[in-house]
């Protein structure tokens, strides 16, 4: 039985709470206006698509910005209804024409130059509102047509989070002078079980440089590559400190074929501005220690859930090597829903 959850889903987006969260988040939408800054010489006067337009914000990018010609502006969610109106308050409804519904039972009277879609998620998949876009792009894009963002990239990096450590695990060591440190193994499953998805990681709890650990194009990613995804990872550990988890974060990217220009990225990891996506915290049940020189290897899989579609598993699993003697020191093997 499989199910996509909508009702939750656009309920979600029908009120102006994400959308308010969006638009706040300047690295985000400002990388959408850069993009169209960037190249709007080749967006003047192309038909363009945005796939889940909301607040129509990236419409009106394209439509000011970009100089496009047209704007179909899709949206399924209730935010729709004030779609229509935010365009014409603003000019624009000669340019941008917002048709309600879902992108799955939409029909273009002509394809399209450009497809616009701000679709990414915790560890980049999550709601797999990408599958939408791969459909909207098999559908109504030009052969030679362009999407952005043009590809995508999730990172994945070994940290330490003391704080969080103290604050879920440490704290009932000592709870009003009394001690509650058997309910340790209790919180660890509880606070543990799930990633934190909103953590704020700071560079200097990176214990090694982050690896790529999923590089998408969107021009030809097809939905059943995204089913299963398996990544090895070696990090060389670069400071001592306790290994609490991993994070993990995504970039992506904004090109044009016909443009010499650099990339335009938007990056949500530690070293740029915080976006609304924060990093994605894994923690292991137990720390483990790690040196400079020491070894971290091991896989990562990510599952897409057979059955809530929206979903998927994570399984980090792996060692840590001296890597002097290469005589393995600990090793860990967790199993992460997000978030079923
Ligand atoms: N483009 C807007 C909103 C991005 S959030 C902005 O950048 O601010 C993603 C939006 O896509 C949500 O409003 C959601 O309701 C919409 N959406 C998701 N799946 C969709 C689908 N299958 N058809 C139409 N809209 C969809």
């Amino acid at each position: 039985q499989i199910s996509w959850q909508d009702c939750d889903y656009f309920e979600n987006y029908g009120t102006l709470k994400l959308h308010l969260e969006m638009l706040s988040d300047k690295p985000r939408t400002e990388a959408y206006k850069k993009a169209f800054e960037v190249y709007c010489r080749h967006t003047k006067d192309k038909v363009v698509l945005d796939i889940g337009c909301g607040t129509g914000i990236l419409s009106m990018f394209a439509a000011t910005v970009g100089q496009a010609a047209k704007v179909y502006a899709v949206e399924a969610s209730d935010i729709a209804h004030y779609t229509k109106s935010l365009v014409d308050k603003n000019g624009l409804g000669e340019q941008i024409t917002v048709i309600e519904g879902e992108m799955e039972n939409i029909v273009l009277p002509e394809k399209v130059d450009l497809i616009i879609s701000e679709w990414m998620g915790t560890m980049l998949l999550f709601e797999f509102m990408i599958e939408t876009v791969i459909l909207g792009r098999d559908k109504c894009l030009k052969e030679d047509g362009v999407i952005w963002p043009s590809e995508a990239q999730l990172y994945l990096a070994p940290c330490s989070a003391q704080s969080v450590y103290q604050a879920k695990v440490k704290a009932w060591d000592n709870v009003y002078g009394y001690d509650f440190s058997s309910l340790r193994e209790e919180a660890v499953k509880e606070f543990f079980y799930k990633p934190i998805y909103n953590h704020n990681l700071s560079e200097e709890d990176c214990l090694a440089e982050e690896t790529c650990i999923l590089k998408l194009n969107m021009k030809n990613v097809q939905i059943q590559d995204l089913e299963k995804i398996d990544k090895d990872f070696s990090f060389l550990v670069k400071k001592s400190g306790p290994l609490h988890g991993f994070c993990s974060w995504f970039s992506v990217g904004f090109s044009h074929p016909d443009s010499d220009s650099p990339t335009v990225v938007l990056s949500t990891g530690p070293k740029h501005s915080q976006t609304h996506w924060h990093q994605h915290l894994f923690m292991l049940d137990e720390p483990l220690s790690v040196a400079p020189d020491n070894e971290v290897t091991g896989r990562i899989t990510l599952i897409r859930n057979t059955e809530w579609r929206r979903h998927l598993t994570v399984i980090i699993q792996g060692q840590v090597f001296k890597s002097v003697n290469k005589k393995r020191i600990q090793s860990f093997h967790k199993v992460f829903p997000l978030w079923m």
